[in-house]
């Protein structure tokens, strides 16, 4: 899909959030949270669901944790306008209650379209509740740092899923934010895996001509869209000397 595919698709998906009635959080909300971010992103990152401020703007992230995430992505020198950012569920639950399972189960087609959409290289959740959609039956005080496979029914076809605490913890507890400054470094090296995994998944798929035609994946360099890699900020300094996340199920733990 071309950019421009991607962008019509996504605006037909959020216009569709915008009036949805699907579930009772349609009653409370005052505007739905689509999600927002560059269509030709490779990282799409997800977190719960819509708070005070989103709900008032429509806009995902524009509150105090939102300030951090933002301060998150700048220590790799990301700025949110190059990825992609949307939640679990797309309106408020009042007073900020955690989403129920039938709210998050009736949201859910949204987001599968979106990352349907998007096809991320990588995902990076934002809290359990988002967490548990792609790396179900984990802890995250264990998780936060590591990767797994994304499920293709999760609509992420072929992505490396990345498992952060909740920004809003992190204001919270000091020693989550400190967490949080580390596990956010390793995104870039996550990043390079992912896409020589699915530079070797397309050499084996298709012929060698079209490897990483579509978004130019071939450099080694970690800005989260590679298309705008000359415009979109400095490659991260050493992804390669950066060790990935091990697969969960590899890790030992105490
Ligand atoms: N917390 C979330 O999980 N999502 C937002 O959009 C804002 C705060
Ligand atoms: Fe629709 Fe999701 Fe909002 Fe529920 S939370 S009304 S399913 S957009």
């Amino acid at each position: 899909m071309i950019d421009a595919e991607r962008r019509a698709a996504l605006e037909v998906i959020a216009g569709e959030v915008r009036g949805c009635t699907r579930c009772r959080l349609a009653e409370t909300r005052t505007r739905a949270v689509p999600g927002e971010g560059d269509p030709a992103t490779e990282v799409v990152f997800i977190g719960e669901a819509p708070g005070m401020n989103e709900d008032r703007e429509g806009r995902p992230f524009v509150g105090r944790a939102g300030g951090l995430l933002v301060n998150l992505l700048g220590h790799i020198g990301w700025q949110r306008d190059e990825v992609f950012i949307t939640n679990i569920v797309k309106c408020r639950p009042p007073g900020n209650r955690d989403p129920e399972p039938n709210e998050i189960a009736a949201c859910a087609p949204y987001l599968e379209r979106q990352l349907a959409t998007l096809d991320p290289s990588v995902v990076v959740t934002l809290g359990r509740y988002s967490m548990g959609r792609f790396m179900p039956g984990v802890r995250i005080s264990q998780a936060h740092g590591t990767t797994r496979h994304a499920e293709p029914a999760t609509g992420a076809a072929d992505a490396t899923v990345f498992a952060m605490y909740h920004p809003a913890a992190a204001l919270r507890t000091p020693a989550i934010e400190r967490e949080s400054y580390d596990d956010v470094a390793r995104i870039p090296a996550v990043l390079v895996e992912a896409r020589e995994r699915r530079a070797g998944t397309a050499r084996a798929a298709t012929s060698p001509t079209t490897v990483q035609a579509d978004r130019g994946a071939t450099s080694a360099t970690a800005t989260p869209a590679a298309a705008t890699q000359a415009t979109a900020g400095p490659p991260t300094a050493t992804p390669a000397a950066e060790p990935a996340a091990e697969p969960i199920d590899q890790l030992s733990l105490f």
